[in-house]
């Protein structure tokens, strides 16, 4: 397998904080690699930094074997890095056709591609198309999360950062997001996942990280880490 990122020596601060210390992961071409840890332990942070949204203050981060550490988050898009925020940020007074045309907005593209695309989001998640129309606000929390990940694969990304997809819906929706999550990956994407939900996360993941105060603490494949007594004291509640 091809290494597509790697994060070396990675630490970035808010101010005199240092939310994240050292980090070192990689993702290789066609993983699912899922990034485990407590709310504030730095997961978002990771996926702004290599999003291009923080500026890291040391370390090198690589895409495709070349640094990109200094390049902007629109770049980032259209060299193939996806990004579906936690929270989903959509824009809740247009409708779900004009969010979705967002998500291709810094990759050029003739028609013919882009329609291709949505069509290729439409069958993945045929309630967008029959709400088309409708305001993203006024769609359920399922909903705007599957519009959420529809507006990310509009960009037809290589690696698309999930953060915490799972986050207030109801445990049946939950499962959808996390199929639609892997059925994404063995279309062809490369996933890194971020959840507080280790249980749903490993069980589609390939391997993983944990966590804890801005390092990681915990490396392994999802067998290792199922098993690891500390990752499941702490994440998984066996
Ligand atoms: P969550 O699930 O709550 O998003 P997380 O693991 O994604 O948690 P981060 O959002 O990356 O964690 O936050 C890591 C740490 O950095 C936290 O202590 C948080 O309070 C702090 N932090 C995050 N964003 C900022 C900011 N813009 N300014 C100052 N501190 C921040």
């Amino acid at each position: 397998m091809r290494k597509l990122l790697t994060l070396t020596d990675v630490s970035v601060r808010y101010g005199f904080y240092e939310a994240l210390t050292d980090i070192s992961m990689n993702v290789e071409s066609g993983e699912l690699v899922v990034l485990l840890g407590a709310n504030g332990a730095g997961k978002s942070t990771i996926f702004r930094t290599i999003s291009g949204l923080n500026k890291p203050l040391k370390g090198r981060i690589e895409w495709q074997g070349k640094s990109i550490g200094g390049s902007s988050a629109s770049k980032l898009v259209a060299d193939g890095i996806g990004h579906c925020p936690e929270g989903r940020k959509l824009f809740p007074n247009m409708n779900v056709y004009e969010n979705l045309r967002m998500g291709a907005y810094a990759v050029r593209r003739n028609k013919k591609a882009l329609s291709e695309t949505l069509e290729q989001v439409y069958t993945l998640f045929p309630i967008l198309e029959e709400k088309k129309g409708t305001a993203a606000g006024s769609l359920s929390g399922g909903q705007q999360q599957m519009l959420a990940i529809g507006r990310a694969m509009m960009s037809r990304p290589q690696l698309l950062l999930f953060d915490e997809p799972s986050i207030g819906l109801a445990p049946l929706i939950v499962e959808q997001v996390f199929d639609v999550i892997k059925e994404i990956n063995r279309n062809g994407t490369t996933v890194l996942l971020a959840e507080q939900n280790a249980n749903a996360a490993l069980k589609i993941a390939d391997r993983g990280y944990v966590i804890e105060d801005g390092k990681i603490v915990v490396e392994g494949e999802r067998e290792e880490l199922f098993a690891n007594d500390e990752v499941r004291k702490a994440y998984i509640g066996a």
